[in-house]
């Protein structure tokens, strides 16, 4: 029973491309009320249910509660943005590292389609600058967005730090929304100097 009817579409992008596999460590940007860290904590064996692969990790931040589950960490009342979220996440991941950074964030729609797809835009743009801190090299991102103009900036910030990214629309999306998710993966670490 998933907490939430999104949990389908991150069961279809993964059944599609793999991205959490077990053993893997996971931040859930935006996981309230937790249906999309239900999944990851399946996929990663974070609850250790499956002793035949490795146990995962599975750490979830949202603004909101988020009501307790088996198998992740939950940082609720959070801001991903915030400097003191990261320096939490970089505590709570093994080695400090994350393989996968999913974000479902969204902002209180303010109704005006334009104004809400640029706030989406900015908290996804905050999202690169989360991976230069917890993401190892080679992981990835997938990200929620609603398209508009900015969304090209946002694919060419991505582009510029991951080897590939694709544009998804699950068949679990509604056809009529604007609502889209990034697929970036082979994360380019770049040393500081
Ligand atoms: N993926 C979730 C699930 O499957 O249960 C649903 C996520 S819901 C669509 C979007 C969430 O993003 C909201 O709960 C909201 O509070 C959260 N959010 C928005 N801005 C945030 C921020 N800056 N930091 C953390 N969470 C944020």
């Amino acid at each position: 029973n998933f907490r939430c009817r999104s949990a389908f579409k991150l069961l279809e992008m993964d059944d599609k491309f793999r991205l959490l596999q077990p053993g893997h460590s996971v931040v859930d940007c935006g996981a309230a009320p937790g249906a999309w860290s239900q999944v990851a904590v399946h996929r990663v064996n974070s609850a250790g249910t499956d002793p035949e692969v490795p146990c995962g990790t599975v750490v979830g931040i949202d603004l909101l509660h988020i009501p307790p589950l088996d198998g992740a960490h939950f940082l609720s009342c959070h801001d991903v943005t915030d400097p003191t979220t990261q320096a939490k996440l970089l505590e709570l991941l093994p080695d400090g590292q994350a393989h996968v950074i999913l974000s479902d964030m969204a902002p209180n729609a303010s109704g005006f389609r334009e104004m809400d797809h640029e706030r989406l835009i900015t908290m996804c743009l905050s999202l690169v600058d989360l991976a230069a801190k917890i993401l190892r090299p080679r992981g990835s991102l997938l990200c929620k967005y609603w398209d508009g103009i900015l969304a090209h900036k946002l694919q060419e910030k991505l582009s510029s730090v991951f080897g590939s990214v694709q544009t998804l629309k699950p068949n679990s999306s509604r056809k009529d929304s604007a609502e889209r998710y990034f697929f970036a993966k082979m994360y380019r670490k770049t040393v500081k100097r």
